[in-house]
């Protein structure tokens, strides 16, 4: 067979892209070499249904010990009781636990989308918010902190059977304890998706929420910096609710309801090459040199929002205790799709986003999210914020500027030349 040049050619591409661009899209980051080897492998030509040591298909003894040791690893760094790797990602991560403890029309609440929540937290157009009757909190008008109180107001009317807790672009620590105590009030679930903050949350930079919630949720490839993809944890493991038993007459737990909710219930074959490359992405958060990473994260975004603030631009909440910023954009007269949009031609990459209480469509946006795990990846420190901020200012003060636009790119473009990135490719 010929080798599909066109293919090949595109990824070169995208691979100068990501070398010599500023990557602030807080989602994102940049694996080792090894894991992107890891996921290029045989592995990818398994099918594995089922779990290890009870597959629906045989010569899994291999591809058994990949995904035994993602779990056993997943377990260790969060010393929890039980890990499901397995999800595709994490909106997968996140639909297997709702059809492990849900029934459609159950209700579900879960921090607004336009306040920094998730798609799968509720949106009306997304599974969670057809299948399920979905209600939602915010934030403080002027706090831009998560209004515990609300939650609790509306979760006592409407008595959801889950409340979801984590987001997609909220740059504060969250009141696990607190929820919990609001959810036992009504009988409800507490699922809290780490996808953004599970990194630091691995290295105890965050509060954890696995001691107050009854399910985490996260994807693998954001802060815990693994391949593309999504997993489900449990603390403990708890005898199931529902009074399920096996054909012999034993009480399911948990983790068989969430096993079963994974596959069959929403995936065919396990992606037993992703796995291997999450075992292998685990293997590395478990190194006291990831510690050291998730701790230059939470500095860096400090010292980029100090940064910001001090050229006038609004923080939501004021400021981060993680990895990522939300920027209101109105006191700066751009929108958040042009900022997005200069910025990007100047190669240097966030996302437009509603800002709380946005006047904007999604489309168009008030504010962009900004974050720091993948040029803390690079290898950026405190000292390099300022300038990054610099250049940002620079080209949103003045938009429509060409010139300038093409004298940062390359400005960007010699900075990032320092970073080396991927040099064995
Ligand atoms: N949950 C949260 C809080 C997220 O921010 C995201 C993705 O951005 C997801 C779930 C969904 O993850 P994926 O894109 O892997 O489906």
């Amino acid at each position: 067979m010929q080798r599909d040049l066109q293919i090949f050619n595109i990824i070169s591409q995208e691979l100068e892209r990501q070398r010599h661009g500023i990557e602030l899209i807080a989602s994102e980051n940049f694996t080792s070499l090894q894991v992107i080897q890891a996921m290029g492998t045989v592995l990818t030509n398994k099918y594995a249904e089922g779990y290890p040591g009870r597959r629906y298909y045989g010569g899994c003894e291999i591809v058994d010990q990949s995904e035994q040791l993602a779990i056993d690893r997943a377990k260790q760094i969060f010393n929890i009781e039980y890990a499901n790797v397995q999800p595709h990602s994490g909106a997968q991560a996140n639909a297997a636990v709702m059809l492990a403890i849900l029934k459609p029309g159950d209700k579900i609440l879960g921090l607004d989308l336009s306040m920094g929540g998730h798609l799968t937290h509720g949106s009306p157009v997304n599974y969670s918010g057809k299948l399920y009757e979905p209600f939602s909190y915010g934030v403080n008008r002027e706090t831009g902190l998560i209004e515990y109180d609300k939650m609790e107001e509306i979760a006592l009317r409407e008595k959801p059977q889950l409340i979801v807790c984590g987001a997609s672009a909220y740059s504060r620590d969250w009141d696990y304890k607190r929820i919990r105590q609001i959810a036992d009030q009504v009988g409800a679930f507490v699922l809290a998706d780490i996808a953004h903050p599970a990194g630091l949350i691995a290295k105890g930079l965050l509060n954890s929420p696995f001691e107050h919630c009854h399910f985490v949720t996260t994807t693998t490839h954001k802060t815990l910096r693994g391949p593309r993809g999504g997993m489900i944890m449990l603390g403990k493991d708890f005898e199931n609710p529902f009074g399920l038993k096996t054909p012999k007459g034993e009480i399911r737990m948990m983790s068989s309801l969430i096993d079963t909710a994974v596959f069959p219930g929403i995936q065919g074959g396990p992606l037993e090459h992703v796995i291997a490359a999450k075992a292998v992405s685990f293997y590395e958060i478990l190194s006291d040199e990831y510690g050291v990473y998730a701790q230059q994260i939470i500095k860096n975004a400090q010292a980029m929002s100090k940064a910001f603030v001090e050229k006038g631009y609004q923080i939501v909440s004021g400021g981060t205790d993680n990895h990522l910023m939300l920027i209101d954009l109105r006191n700066k007269n751009i929108s958040g799709k042009k900022a997005e949009q200069v910025l990007v031609k100047a190669d240097i990459t966030v996302n437009k986003n509603m800002v709380p209480f946005d006047d904007k469509s999604a489309f168009v946006t008030s504010g962009i999210r900004v974050g720091v795990p993948a040029i803390t990846t690079r290898g950026m420190k405190e000292e390099h914020m300022g300038q990054v901020v610099s250049w940002i200012d620079e080209l949103l003060m003045d938009a429509d500027n060409e010139t300038k636009i093409t004298q940062v790119r390359g400005a960007v473009n010699d900075f990032m030349k320092q970073f080396v990135l991927y040099p064995e490719l």
